[in-house]
């Protein structure tokens, strides 16, 4: 970890005043200790969202075989020609194909197979007369709407000329052995992972998405749902996070509130540890009595061999304390409890950090400029996030300022960003605006 180039110091002879770090550089400090997990062999369906570490070849064509893509009859074109209503080809049916036929029939001169479609085109047939251009086999010479009549020894009309290759679908016309079909680096989404079952891959390698552990720490939190008693609230920073994470690429596990006791806070994050790439608390960072979660991670077993979190402020509003460390070697990140910084955090630092731990190459959302039709106040030295909504060039503010505001922030799609030396923005001031939801 480097240390914050801006850090004021000795105010008033008083010692030396806490530093204070910018937001770029806890986010650079932050991310220069991660990178991308390394990649790792998953079945098909573990492997949805993920990014393919190696380009994928095909073995084998793709159709592998010829086969007939209607139901009806496999013909020789030469018994068809000249064919119509009054005067069909009658031909006599030496098989029936289904799909998945491993023994096929010949078709000789004068003879058509029925076939049905996928099902693999016989020797000695051309083309695959399509049952609607057939009488189906009824004898009636009209056209048939079905495949209901038999089949071999019996006869079909057919009632027009049929092309060389007609309604065959051919070997490889889709992919040829050997082509390459995904290159590295390919999000795999449901085309993707079709594609690799049909070309008989089972597994890929690719980057795995990381697995993150929230946990939020209060004494007061209840779970959603459970009777609330004096003084208590329910825990919503986890289900934000949680979600957060999923919605950046991550395999979140929600833990739920962890009371604000060292020991038991201890004892559940070496109980997380096994299954984390990433661990995520919230709340009892700043300055309050039962703030534990820098006590539990400053104690926690193995000492600074085992890890070390470092807690710090931050030159922002709201999110001014962050911890940020590694404890059994998993990187943590330590978020405050308010429920909008805990979440503003999460955007500014964590999500970064799954973007990274995936190796996608849009680690950052998007920044845009936009024009603010109302005036903006902001404190000193502080960027400052507002939560707003953007559309077509401009941002309206939501809510106030007050970080515990989450019906505002559920209304939000942008976060205003008003930087460290403006205190105030005049009505219509062009400024930055994050979007998430891009
Ligand atoms: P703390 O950072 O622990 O001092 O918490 C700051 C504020 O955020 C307090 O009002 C807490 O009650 C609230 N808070 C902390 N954790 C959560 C949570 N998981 N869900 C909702 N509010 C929380
Ligand atoms: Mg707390």
């Amino acid at each position: 970890m480097t240390g914050p180039t801006q850090s004021s110091c000795c105010e008033d002879g008083a010692g030396p005043a806490p530093r204070l770090w910018t937001v770029d550089e806890h986010l650079a400090d932050v991310l220069a200790t991660v990178g991308p997990l390394p990649a790792i062999e998953l079945q098909l369906l573990d492997a949805q969202g993920c990014r393919l570490d190696e380009d994928v070849v095909a073995a084998g064509d793709l159709p592998p075989f010829d086969n007939s893509s209607m139901d009806g009859y496999a013909v020789r074109t030469a018994d068809t020609q000249g064919a119509d209503g009054q005067y069909p080809s009658v031909l006599t049916v030496v098989g029936d194909i289904a799909a998945g036929a491993g023994e096929l029939p010949k078709v000789g001169p004068g003879q058509a197979a029925r076939i049905m479609t996928g099902a693999p085109v016989p020797p000695g047939a051309e083309a695959v007369a399509p049952v609607e251009w057939t009488d189906g086999g009824t004898g009636s010479g009209l056209a048939a709407d079905s495949m209901t009549a038999p089949v071999a020894g019996e006869e079909v009309r057919v009632l027009r000329p049929v092309a060389e290759g007609a309604h065959i679908r051919r070997r490889g016309s889709d992919i040829t052995a050997g082509a390459e079909v995904l290159e590295a680096g390919t999000v795999l989404g449901p085309a993707q992972l079709g594609l690799l079952a049909a070309i008989g891959r089972g597994a890929v390698k690719v980057r795995p998405r990381p697995r993150v552990v929230v946990l939020s720490t209060g004494s007061e939190l209840v779970q959603p749902g459970e009777p609330i008693g004096p003084g208590q609230i329910s825990d919503s920073n986890s289900f934000t996070l949680t979600a957060a994470a999923r919605d950046a690429g991550a395999i979140a596990y929600r833990v739920g509130g962890v009371p604000d006791d060292a020991s038991v806070l201890r004892a559940v994050l070496e109980d997380q540890l096994g299954r984390a790439d990433l661990i995520v608390t919230s709340g009892g960072v700043s300055v309050g009595a039962y703030d534990v979660v820098k006590e539990a991670l400053q104690q926690i077993e193995g000492g600074e061999s085992y890890g070390g979190v470092d807690f710090r402020r931050l030159r922002m509003q709201p999110g001014k304390p962050q911890g940020f460390g590694r404890i059994g070697g998993v990187p943590l990140l330590a978020l405050p409890g308010n429920p909008v910084s805990a979440y503003i955090s999460f955007e500014l630092f964590v999500r970064p950090v799954i973007r990274t731990m995936l190796g996608a190459p849009d680690v950052h959302r998007p920044v845009v400029r936009a024009l603010c039709p109302v005036e903006l106040r902001s404190p000193a030295g502080r960027r400052q996030f507002l939560r707003g909504r953007y559309a077509d060039g401009v941002v309206h503010p939501v809510g106030g300022e007050g970080s515990h505001l989450v019906g505002a922030l559920a209304k939000a799609d942008c976060l205003i960003v008003v930087p460290e030396d403006v205190t105030s923005l005049a009505a219509d001031s062009a400024v930055d605006v994050v979007l998430l939801t891009a």
